[in-house]
Formats: C-alpha cells, structure tokens, sequence
C-alpha cells in the first residue's frame, strides 16, 4: 500500500508509547512503561496473535536470572496492565518526521515515543532454495520436523547456539556440520571447551525421562505467507519435535570452510564435495560482547522503556546494573554452560592468563585472568562456581597470591571468598 493513499485516507490515533513487537523484548517494555507512567497510553502492535511473557523469574546470581517464556494471549498483558492496549497487526511504513506509524490494515497511529523491537531475520544462505531450510519460529520448526523424517544426510551450516544444540538434537541421520571457524560453536566458547564437548557429537541424545517445565510453544499461524513474523523462539525449540531420521546418527564435522555453491542432486555427482576453504584469517574467533538471545532481549527492552520515560518526562536515570557484567546461562550437549564477563578474553587479547580445571565428560571451568584479577569466567558441567566468580569478577579483587590453586578441586573457594 502507497503511504500517502493510507495518510489521506485513515484517522490517526495518538498514543503517549508506542511498541512495535511482542517478543520479549516488545512486552518487557510495555510492562516497563507501565509501572513508570501508568497514566499514559500505550500502544503494542504485533504481527502474532500470542505475545512471549517471562515467568518464574529465579536469580542465580546477581547478574543471571533463569526464567521461564511462554506464549500468552495479548489480553494477558492488557489485565496486566490496563493502560497497555495490544493489536494484532503489521506494521508496514514509519513517518518519523510525523512521528506516525500506518499498518497492513490501513490504519495509523502517532506517538510521543516510538520502539521497535521486531526482533532478528534468519540470514538464509540461499534464499527460495527447496533443499534449504532454516529455524526461527514454530512455524519453521514444524517445517525443519516435516523434511527431517525423510532426510538420510543433512548439511547443518552454522556455529552459534541453535546450531549447536540442532546437532545434539537430531537423531537417526547422517550430519555435516559445516562451520566457518576453526571450532564448534565458537559464538559462545574457546577451543579448549569445544574440545570438552567434540567428544558428545557422535553420542545418541539421551532421551529426557523428566517432564519439561516450560510450556511448549503453541503454533502460530504462517502470517500472511510469511513465517517470518513470528517471534523467535527460545531454549525448548525442539520440544515437542520428532527430530529423527531412519538411519544411524553419524556426525561429521567440517571447520574453516563455507558453502559456496547449491547444487541439484544429480550435479553433486559430477562435482563431489562443494565447500569452500577460507583464507586462514576469514573464520577466526569473534570478538564477542552483545550477544542476541531472551536475557539480553528482556535487559534491552526494559532500559529502552527507561531511556523514553526519562526522555519524555525529564527524569534521571541510571545504567541499569545488568550492563556491568555479561552473563549467559544456557545448556550444550546436555551439559549446563555458564559464560560470565569477558569469557573469551574479548578485549583483553595478548594480556590475559588463562587458568583451566578440566574433568573429561564432567566439568571445564576456565577464568580469563589479567594482572591477577579475574576477567571473564567459562562454567561447563555442574560447578556451583558461578555466583563465586561472578562476585570475583565485580569486585576485582586480586588473586595474585592463590596462582593456580584457585581452581584446585581441594581448595573450597566458594566458602574461602563467601
Ligand atoms: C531456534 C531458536 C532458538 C533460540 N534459543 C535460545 C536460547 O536457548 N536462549 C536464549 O536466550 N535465546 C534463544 N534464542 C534467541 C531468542 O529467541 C531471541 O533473542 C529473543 O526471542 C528476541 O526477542 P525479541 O523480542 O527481540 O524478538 P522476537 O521474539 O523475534 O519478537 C519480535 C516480535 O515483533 C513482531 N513483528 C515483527 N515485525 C513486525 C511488524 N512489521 N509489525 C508488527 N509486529 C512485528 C513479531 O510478530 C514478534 O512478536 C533462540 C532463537 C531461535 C530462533
């Protein structure tokens, strides 16, 4: 639709909050919004029919939470918090100039304070391709589900965390995973640690005799042909999922290369392998410090409500205690894996030490050390160390004087720093 067709024709209403999105990061800012200004009117406008919602928040630490999403209906948010109205629509033009924003349906709305948090795209390697498939909402999972059963070998391309755990995940099938880096799932841990985890990849998935406590994730319907505005999923994508194959789970792992080419069943024959090698510098490590997943979603969404309460009604805000410390809970292979500061020595590169426990099949702790302090931190296995070297890593005490005992099993440093 032309936008000065829907500007002459459609009745604009104002709002003091606007929010464009109702993932975690839309409704977290709603909810914000809410509690700051309960007088103003706020608008969440969203392309799904069911908004994400954090439940059961429980603090790990001082900086990680573990909390549970769901999907809801809107008209939770809306009891909520009454003066939040939710719509299901999309939006499709923003007049910042006009502060108005117009939607799929031909209406418009104008607003004191606009966010948009319509969350991330999948970066597809080929783009309306049949053999290729990628995962970001239900929709595309189910879809992932449908091909799988049928699949004998399958490419995963990827190194991050959904990579990862759809390795672990996939069973009764033959798997290339084809990385850009010299070592898996590299977003998120240093080679040593990959090394810990390489050991699971040809191992069977045990299945889970323990019910799953979040709530599985209700399809959405594919809106207007595109899946592509659903929310993004999160830890549990697979639950629910038949991921398995007729054969044997067999995995293959390809570092430092890159596809290059999509080619038909019948020309792989004539052509053989189709990856590419890259130049020694093109997959090294990332330099890491934001990373996109729900607790940086939920951090980003509650501040952005902050930074348009304090713009609109001049008032003082601080840096929320979160932005001190990056902290990321999550699970690989079945194994618990805590990543704390600068746990790559993002930023630190040439000046740091590096002091390493590591138990085969049961535990890798590194901390990234510079000058005696602790930088950044990498808990793999159940450690019960997290809240310990988060609290050394704030604090910046100097440990200079323990060396290597710092990490010695018959050391009790939980209870020497409590
Ligand atoms: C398969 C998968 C597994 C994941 N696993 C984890 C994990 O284990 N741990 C973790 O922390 N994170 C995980 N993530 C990442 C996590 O899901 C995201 O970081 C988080 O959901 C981002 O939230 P968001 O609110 O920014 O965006 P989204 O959840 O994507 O929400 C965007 C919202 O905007 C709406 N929208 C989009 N365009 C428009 C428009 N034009 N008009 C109106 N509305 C619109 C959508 O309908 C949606 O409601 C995973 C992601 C995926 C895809």
């Amino acid at each position: 639709m032309v936008y000065e067709q829907i500007s002459e024709q459609a009745e604009i209403k104002e709002y003091t909050y606007i929010v464009i999105g109702g993932g975690i990061a839309g409704v977290t800012c709603a909810e914000h919004l809410y509690i700051l200004q309960p007088e103003a009117e706020i608008l969440v406008i969203t392309a799904t029919s069911l908004i994400k919602a954090v439940t059961n928040i429980l603090p790990l630490t001082k900086t990680l939470d573990s909390f549970d999403v769901e999907e809801r209906p809107a008209v939770e948010l809306e009891t909520q918090c009454p003066n939040v109205t939710v719509m299901k629509d999309t939006v499709i033009q923003l007049d910042a100039e006009k502060q108005c924003i117009y939607t799929s349906t031909g209406r418009s709305f104008s607003y004191e304070r606009l966010c948009i948090c319509t969350g991330a795209s999948p970066k597809l390697i080929a783009e309306n391709n049949p053999y290729v498939v990628w995962i970001r909402d239900t929709e595309s999972a189910r879809q992932f589900q449908s091909r799988i059963n049928k699949a004998k070998r399958i490419i995963i391309a990827g190194n991050g965390g959904i990579a990862t755990e759809m390795v672990h995940e996939v069973t009764g099938v033959e798997i290339l995973w084809v990385i850009r880096d010299k070592h898996m799932t590299a977003n998120y841990i240093d080679a040593g640690a990959a090394e810990f985890l390489r050991s699971e990849l040809d191992k069977e998935k045990i299945e889970s005799t323990t019910p799953v406590k979040r709530r599985r994730y209700i399809v959405d319907e594919v809106q207007d042909g595109s899946p592509l505005l659903g929310g993004a999923l999160g830890p549990d994508w697979h639950s629910g999922l038949e991921l398995k194959g007729s054969m044997h789970r067999k995995v293959t792992l390809e570092s430092e290369v890159e596809i290059s080419k999509i080619l038909e069943p019948d020309e792989v024959k004539q052509f053989g392998k189709t990856i590419t090698k890259l130049n020694s510098d093109e997959g090294k490590n990332k330099e890491l410090t934001t990373m996109r997943l729900w607790t940086q979603a939920r951090q980003m969404g509650s501040y952005a409500a902050k930074c348009m309460w304090s713009s609109l009604t001049n008032q003082e805000i601080y840096m929320d205690f979160c932005f001190e410390l990056f902290s990321h809970a999550t699970k690989f292979f079945g194994h618990k894996v805590i990543l704390l500061g600068l746990f790559n020595g993002q930023g630190v590169e040439g000046r740091y030490e590096v002091l390493l426990r590591y138990t085969k099949g049961m535990e890798y702790i590194k901390c990234v050390m510079v000058d005696g302090r602790m930088q950044g931190a990498v808990l793999i296995g159940e450690t019960d160390l997290e809240e310990t070297f988060e609290n050394l890593i704030l604090n910046q005490m100097d440990l200079s004087e323990f060396g290597d005992d710092l990490l010695n099993p018959d050391v009790d440093i939980e209870d020497y720093f409590d």
